[in-house]
Parts: C-alpha cells; sequence; structure tokens
C-alpha cells in the first residue's frame, strides 16, 4: 500500500522567523533528494526579489514551480507544474478529478485571457436530479454520491494553457509531481486535521479508506503519503496529452467509479450517469476576463459561470462612493460588509453558466447600478438580509424578461479548494483556483489512478427555478475569484483565495486591506477576516470578535456565527516600480503557505 508511517516530522520554519523574514533565501536552498524519502521543504509566507515569483499553500508545488522557471519555463508552465504538485500534496482540495479557473497576463500583448476548466454535468442530468418525491436531498448524501460528479474540467484546461501560451509540454511541466507522488509527502497537522473530519465520508469509499485512513482513522502527523496510482496517471498524461485522460483506460476507469462507485463492505451511496462521450466531448473555455475598475486600479477577474469576478467588482462599485482613506477601520469594515451583503444578493439570483443563463452582467457592473445599491446602506447600522437589485435598468437592451426571484438564503457552500499565483522574469502572470469542491470531493478514488472525482455538481442549486439549476452539459455557478490587478497599465497586484463562496469575501476584503487600508499585502492577507454572503449572520475568524473592530461592528448591530472558522487560505503578487516582485502567502492559515522568488534582494 501506498503509505508508510510514521517518519520523523517535517522541519518547519519556527513562526517567528517566518513571520519576520522579508527576504528569504529558499530558492537557493539545494534539495538533497534520499531516494525513497520525501524531503521536507521549508516553507515561508513572504519574499521579495526579482525574476519569476510564486505563491502556493504547498511547499512543494511552489518548489515545482520554481524548477520549471529556473529551467525557463514561462508562468504558465509553471503554474501547470504548481498545479500538478498540489494535486500530489493537497489531493483534498484539487486536482485531475476537478476543475477550475485560470486568470492569465501576458504580458507581450498586454492582455487579460481566462481559461474556463469547469466542471459539466454529464449529458444524462435531469433539473431532477437532487431531487426526491420533488423536495431536495440530504446535501451530505448528494456530495458523497457517483451523481455528484461533474465532468473533470482540469486536464483540458492544463492542456489549453500549455499549448496557447506555455512553452513547454506536459511531460516537463508533470515530472516534478511525478516525483512528490513517487516519493511521497508527509502528513501535516492541517491535513491530519481535516482529514479527521472527514473520516466518516472516507470509510464509505475503498480507495480513499486504502489510500488516507489506516483503521478507519485519519493517517498520524508524520506520515508519508506515496501515491503510485496518482504517478501513473500524471505519466500517461505526459506521455500521450488529454486522450490520455479523456479517453482510453482512464476515462474508462473514471466512468466506472461513477457508475457504480467502489465502496467499502456493504455501503452504497447514489450512482451517477456519466458516459465515456461525456469525456470525449469535454472543452475548456477561453472566456473574457470581467474588467472593473476601483481607484485608479483596473481588476480583471473570473467571468461567469463563475460568480467570482462579477461579485468582487459590484461590491468595490459600491465602495468606490466611499471616501474610505478618510475612514476608521470598523466604519470602512462596516461599509465592506454592507457592499458585499448587496453584492450577494445579486449574485444569488442571476448568475449561473453564461451559455445557458443570460445575466444581466452590463447592468450588474454599471457604476451607476452600484450607486443606487449604495443609496441603500445605512452608515451607521447593519441591514438584515438584502433583496436582489434591478440591473436590467442599467443595460443597454431593458426589455430582457427575465426578473429574479425573492432573495434565496446561500446554499451551504464547502470551503476547501486551493488558490495559487505566479509570474516569469518576462512579465508574464497566472492567478488561478482549483478544486474538486468539498474537502476530498466526492470521496471516490478512481482505481488504479490514485485520484479523488469531484463533487462540484452540488455547486447546483437543487431546486429551481433558478438560474444556477442543474441540466445536461451546464456548469455550475462557482465563486472562485482568480484576480489580477493593473495599475497605469502595469501588473500591480494578484490575488486570489479557497473557502466556497468566502473566496469573494476574502478577495475582497484582502482588497480594500491593501488599497483602502494601506496595508501591504502580507498585513492585508493576515488580517481577521469577516464575511458576509446575504445570509442570517456574518462568519467570522477566531479573533475577530474580540478585536476593537470586531466590537464597534457589534455596536453597529452586526451579527456572526458563534463559532469561528478559519477563513480561506489566500496567496499575492505584488509587482513593485523598481521592477521587484513579492509574493505573499498565509503565515498561519491552513498550516501556512510557501512564497518564493527566483532571485532574492533588490
Ligand atoms: N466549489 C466551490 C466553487 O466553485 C469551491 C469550493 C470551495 O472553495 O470550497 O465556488
Amino acid at each position: 500500500m501506498a503509505k508508510f508511517s510514521p517518519t520523523a516530522a517535517p522541519r518547519a520554519l519556527p513562526v517567528s522567523r517566518m513571520r519576520r523574514g522579508a527576504t528569504v533565501l529558499l530558492t537557493t536552498l539545494t534539495l538533497s533528494i534520499v531516494i525513497g524519502a520525501p524531503t521536507a521543504l521549508a516553507k515561508t509566507p513572504l519574499a521579495t526579489g526579482t525574476g519569476g515569483a510564486v505563491a502556493t499553500i504547498s511547499a512543494a508545488a511552489s518548489q515545482s514551480a520554481m524548477t520549471i522557471l529556473n529551467g525557463g519555463g514561462n508562468a504558465i508552465d509553471a503554474a501547470v507544474a504548481a498545479a500538478a504538485t498540489l494535486g500530489v500534496t493537497d489531493p483534498f482540495s484539487c486536482g485531475i478529478g476537478g476543475g477550475g479557473f485560470m486568470v492569465i497576463y501576458l504580458a507581450k500583448q498586454q492582455r487579460v485571457v481566462t481559461i474556463d476548466s469547469r466542471e459539466m454535468a454529464p449529458a444524462a442530468f435531469t433539473p431532477a436530479v437532487f431531487l426526491q418525491d420533488g423536495k431536495p436531498i440530504d446535501f451530505d448524501s448528494a456530495v458523497a454520491s457517483g451523481a455528484a460528479v461533474g465532468v473533470p474540467g482540469t486536464v483540458r484546461g492544463w492542456h489549453e494553457a500549455l499549448s496557447r501560451y506555455g512553452s513547454r509540454s506536459f511531460r516537463q511541466v508533470l515530472a516534478p509531481a511525478i516525483r512528490t507522488a513517487r516519493q511521497g509527502f508527509t502528513v501535516n497537522e492541517t491535513f491530519n486535521r481535516l482529514t479527521t473530519e472527514n473520516e466518516i465520508k472516507f470509510r464509505q469509499f475503498a480507495g480513499a479508506s486504502a489510500l488516507y485512513l489506516s483503521g478507519g482513522k485519519a493517517l498520524p502527523v508524520g506520515t508519508v503519503i506515496r501515491n503510485p496510482g496518482m504517478a501513473r496517471a500524471y505519466s500517461e498524461i505526459a506521455a500521450r496529452g488529454t486522450a490520455a485522460f479523456y479517453g482510453g483506460p482512464m476515462a474508462q476507469a473514471i466512468v466506472d467509479a461513477v457508475q457504480r462507485p467502489p465502496m467499502v463492505g456493504g455501503a452504497t451511496v447514489r450512482a451517477g450517469q456519466m458516459r465515456l462521450a461525456d469525456l470525449a466531448n469535454y472543452e475548456a473555455r477561453i472566456r473574457q476576463p470581467v474588467h472593473s475598475t476601483y481607484r485608479g486600479y483596473d481588476l480583471y477577474g473570473m467571468a461567469e459561470p463563475s460568480s467570482g469576478g462579477m461579485a468582487v467588482a459590484e461590491a468595490l462599485n459600491i465602495l468606490e462612493g466611499y471616501d474610505l482613506k478618510a475612514m476608521a477601520r470598523p466604519q470602512v469594515e462596516h461599509l465592506y460588509v454592507e457592499a458585499s451583503r448587496l453584492a450577494f444578493a445579486d449574485r444569488n439570483a442571476y448568475l449561473g453558466d453564461p451559455e445557458y443563463v443570460e445575466a444581466p452582467v452590463a447592468g450588474l457592473l454599471d457604476k451607476a447600478y452600484a450607486a443606487q445599491r449604495r443609496a441603500l446602506i445605512d452608515v451607521n447600522q447593519a441591514a438584515t438580509r438584502a433583496s436582489a437589485g434591478d440591473p436590467y435598468l442599467f443595460q443597454d437592451d431593458q426589455s430582457v424578461p427575465l426578473r429574479p426571484a425573492a432573495a434565496r438564503p446561500p446554499r451551504q457552500e464547502s470551503a476547501h479548494t486551493t488558490h495559487f499565483t505566479v509570474s516569469d522574469k518576462d512579465g508574464n502572470i497566472v492567478s488561478y483556483t482549483f478544486t474538486i469542491e468539498s474537502w476530498g470531493g466526492s470521496g471516490i478514488v478512481v482505481p488504479g489512478y490514485g485520484f479523488l472525482l469531484n463533487n462540484e455538481m452540488t455547486d447546483f442549486d437543487f431546486s429551481g427555478p433558478h438560474p444556477n439549476v442543474p441540466e445536461a452539459g451546464k456548469r455550475p455557478r462557482s465563486s472562485m475569484a482568480p484576480t489580477i490587478a493593473l495599475k497605469n497599465g502595469k501588473p500591480a497586484f494578484t490575488i486570489g483565495s479557497p473557502g466556497g463562496a468566502t473566496i469573494i469575501t476574502t478577495v475582497l476584503q484582502t482588497i480594500v486591506n491593501h488599497v483602502d487600508l494601506g496595508m501591504p499585502m502580507n498585513e492585508a492577507i493576515d488580517a481577521p477576516r469577516i464575511s458576509e454572503r446575504n445570509g442570517a449572520a456574518s462568519s467570522v475568524e477566531p479573533g475577530f470578535a474580540a478585536s476593537a473592530q470586531g466590537q464597534a461592528l457589534a455596536r453597529m448591530g452586526h451579527r456572526w456565527d458563534a463559532e469561528a472558522e478559519e477563513i480561506g487560505a489566500a496567496n499575492a503578487l505584488v509587482f513593485h516600480a523598481d521592477g521587484s516582485v513579492t509574493a505573499v502567502s498565509e503565515s498561519r492559515r491552513h498550516g501556512g503557505g510557501a512564497a518564493l522568488v527566483q532571485r532574492t534582494g533588490h
């Protein structure tokens, strides 16, 4: 079996050093590869220098990106290398069994393009797929099922990225990940905690139990997990490209696992109806980014089927009408929460797969529409749940008959995905969020290939009428918000995060912290998060309620869930006027991330 336990705990930098270090020499670390044992890589959340840069939540993934950059690959090549490695070391958050969204800045053309590799509903899907006797089925049993699995888009997305904008082959960029899958990675506290939280799901499934549990329990910290199946899957893609994944034995294994999920003992789950033709027919989409402006920045975000770019843009358009720089932090945070509430009311009512539903995009992005929404905000008092507005009045063609359903409470959305960002010496940039939806996706591991299948279909609204109801061939609405910001035509920063619908608020709050409150990006990311998604109450992180701004917000009538939880895991790059770059990852959340630059110092 693919696990050996336990070995020495991985080396980690003391937190005090991690938080202090402004310039870190990680790129000069030479790795002593001991055959048969994984190398414990140090992590640092902050690095400034020149040349290319990368920030991911995984030391091994950041190192893979750096290996490709140092070998002359560009940011797009390095992004695929990092993503493939994240699929190994963060297999519950992302991987080839899922999908995602990549925002790319092409320096030479000065263009931003995006690649949508979102999972697609199989052709057998109907709007009633998650209904029983006309009622939505229980969310957890929908998640752990073949029915939840959408046609995976990640490999097709990587192919589009490499073949259109990259300079390296699958074989070259997958090599570091194949090595990591073979040599293994060491279970850390975060991995152990999150596996523990999902033991019940994983216990039902043969593959997940064998790879990630021992005696039905999460593998202890220090265990080395090797994944020869995933190494095989990557090797086949390296040899034959997308054909290895979307046809042939691997496609057959995916379809079999969806139709007859391999279970432990007598456990049963709903089967799915994915067929070989669904895989063969899958296409990634090259889409125009959502473009908006905020205080002199040009922001490029992800368009539908993600709601990320639109919701962030609408909320910032609302906030732009206030002189936030002149305000105290609690006042700024109050307005940020209120703007988010209004943007979410619209996002919940209107957005979905643009190939199925025509959303009033121009109206939602209109500054005059934002002004109308802003007028609903009480600058001293928290609102209750907001209703969707009428952006059709701000469209060129106002004749569109669709009017929103009454605002609905947001559905349960889980919070496990990964976001990272890479740049290269020529100024190309990638901001990429990808996922298998819930922690551990559907729980189904494809036999022989070691990767988990997504449960992205549970991102659909289970009942309609709604723009986001399940339909054959449709992509469920996402919240992923990989973002690239330019100022005066030059790259300024990138930002993105995992976290389900809290992705939108993490990106928004970090931008406000950085742009309006003037925090350096590492402080903007570190600051305790509050997330308002037009539900019954906001969510906050531990430490927020007791903070000065937390107490001030409570006095303004804000309410949040009693149980505080870590929100998101952001990664960012900041580009400086002198040509240097700062890579920023989390210092604490998700166990801390790994920021690297090609050449340290200025
Ligand atoms: N499925 C979610 C989305 O597309 C992301 C999952 C998560 O971050 O938990 O928005």
